[in-house]
């Protein structure tokens, strides 16, 4: 998923390494799942049109993926798979489409491809990209098998999309530091809470610049090219991680207004969203319920 993935558990010394293995094996799983290019994999022949029976990690996946797409009407959009291709994100040599390949590849998208009430299309041939997604289901799967495994707490940690759980020895709340985005080294602010799952879509995370121009990775599924909404980063904490990861694409795609109001109105979840001036807008459960967020002053400028 291009990204270090860091476990920290609180537990006998000879259950933890174990049980990390265990929990960094379903992580690996779940990584070959939601591949959209291995060839031969689900998601690889539904690319192709072939109705295929989608379950297991997968089934969930998408589920989540189709909740918060119809939810924000698409500003999450799983389908976009071409474009984000054209574009090489993931790769390391990321380039500047063309107009009019960009338009075709949107042509080929969109969210309402998938039936309503259904994660997957019967035989619609759709290209999904699940990176908003899936590396927050990882982090889900990992504490499962963590729990199961009998640890009483930790934290997962995939690039800054995490999940906690259990009560932290001592300190009791975890602490988890929120990216500057103007200076990503730098923390605007610092969360706290309890047992949670935190997400984290920048503009900082992953880009390359061409003519002095910054395209970073995530995209107005409207218009194919980066989003930008005015926000440039959104950090979400949900109930689990894979929401959590996929509300906070949604809400940097639906910029500061439409994207806090989405939160507020999210059972469950809490946002801060830094925007374009580097005003910081939270919800208002945040020092509320546990959770609880500090802001720090810039030491640079
Ligand atoms: P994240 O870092 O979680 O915000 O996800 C960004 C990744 O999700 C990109 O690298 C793409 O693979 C994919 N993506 C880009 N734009 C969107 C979007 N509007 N909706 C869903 N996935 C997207
Ligand atoms: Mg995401």
């Amino acid at each position: 998923m291009g990204t270090l993935v860091d476990v920290v558990l609180y537990a006998d010394e000879k259950i933890a390494p174990v049980a990390a293995g265990q929990a960094f094996e379903r992580m690996i799983r779940v990584e070959k799942a939601a591949h959209p290019s291995e060839e031969g994999s689900p998601l690889f022949q539904v690319r192709q049109g072939k109705g295929v029976k989608i379950e297991g990690d997968l089934a969930r996946v998408l589920e989540t993926a189709m909740n918060v797409s119809r939810a924000t009407s698409g500003a999450f959009d799983p389908t976009l798979g071409e474009v984000v291709q054209l574009w090489g994100f993931g790769r390391d040599d990321p380039r500047l489409p063309g107009l009019e390949e960009i338009e075709d590849a949107i042509d080929n998208a969109g969210y309402d491809k998938v039936p309503d009430g259904q994660c997957c299309p019967d035989g619609r041939d759709i290209w999904f990209d699940l990176g908003g997604v899936a590396k927050g289901y990882s982090v889900d799967v990992a504490v499962r098998a963590l729990k199961e495994a009998g640890i009483k707490a930790g934290i997962v940690n995939a690039g800054g999309d995490l999940r906690s759980f259990g009560v932290r020895p001592r300190r009791g709340y975890w602490k988890i530091g929120v990216q500057d985005p103007d200076n990503p080294q730098e923390l605007a602010g610092v969360l706290e809470v309890k047992e949670a799952a935190v997400a984290t879509s920048g503009d900082y995370q992953r880009y390359f610049e061409e003519g002095g121009i910054r395209y970073h990775h995530i995209l107005d599924p409207a218009t194919g090219y980066p989003a930008h909404s005015g926000v440039r980063g959104a950090t979400v904490i949900a109930p689990d991680c894979a929401t959590a990861d996929a509300l906070a694409t949604a809400a940097f795609v639906m910029g500061p207004e439409k994207g806090l109001a989405m939160l507020e109105s999210w059972e469950g979840a809490e946002g801060v969203l830094i925007t374009d001036d580097g005003k910081i807008l939270t919800t208002s459960g945040i020092g509320e319920g546990g959770i609880r967020f500090e802001r720090r002053e810039k030491t640079s400028d």
